[in-house]
């Protein structure tokens, strides 16, 4: 059994698989607790539901077996705080890549096929994960993180020839200055950097599917916990 938050079926918005047809499978909790979290619903005492399901793993895959999904993404709340073996080996059962998205802080367990990991500097990623990274999605809260999360990938031993996707933070998304200082760093620098985006927010990808949770974005000063 697993608590989850919420699963659904859409497409992944984001990072090299972006535009596939994804199913999510978000998991409750989340230690990490950025200010300008997303899925505050998933561990945020203003947003939680009074209720969190507990689903069985052969609940979650009959789900996924009803689509046409080319992978299902595991994601949070931080899902590396849940021993994933169990439902990795499931969705291979049917056929399924298991993808997962963390921020690395955590040990990950499960046989995954493809691992993003998004470091937080509010809690550092293990050296041990960012071995395991396929691509890294740096979300830029401020000019600053550029330099910062670049500094904080070569320190803990990242292999320079993975993808490093830089994201706005979604409540600067129409922050010129901050889209100019990504713009500059990738022309720059080059090669691992990519220019990321949430494309499915764009869409409305995720509403489509009347299960995902509304959406529950905190914003906030990067500069602060909770
Ligand atoms: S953004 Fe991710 S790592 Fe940060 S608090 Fe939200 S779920 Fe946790």
């Amino acid at each position: 059994m697993l608590p989850i938050h919420e699963q659904f079926y859409t497409f992944q918005g984001e990072g090299a698989h972006a535009g596939r047809a994804a199913y999510f499978i978000r998991t409750f909790g989340c230690p990490v607790h950025c200010p300008w979290c997303d899925s505050a619903g998933t561990w945020h005492p203003d947003y939680i539901p009074k209720h969190i399901n507990r689903l069985s793993i052969e609940t979650l895959v009959d789900e996924v077996a009803k689509t046409k999904a080319e992978i299902t993404v595991i994601t949070g709340g931080e899902p590396a705080i849940h021993d994933l073996t169990k439902l990795v080996d499931a969705l291979h059962g049917i056929g399924q890549k298991a993808h997962l998205e963390t921020s690395g802080a955590f040990t990950i367990k499960g046989d995954l096929d493809w691992v993003t990991l998004s470091p937080k500097r509010w809690k550092l990623p293990l050296a041990e994960n960012i071995a395991l990274a396929d691509e890294f999605k740096i979300i830029v809260d401020r000019v600053e993180a550029l330099d910062e999360y670049s500094q904080m990938l070569s320190d803990l031993g990242a292999n320079p020839t993975i993808p490093v996707w830089l994201h706005p933070e979604w409540s600067q998304h129409s922050n010129q200055a901050l889209l100019d200082a990504i713009t500059e760093w990738i022309k720059s620098h080059g090669a691992p950097y990519r220019a990321g985006w949430q494309m499915h927010k764009n869409y409305a990808a995720d509403l489509k599917d009347a299960r995902s949770a509304p959406a529950a974005p905190l914003g906030g000063d990067p500069t602060q916990g909770y």
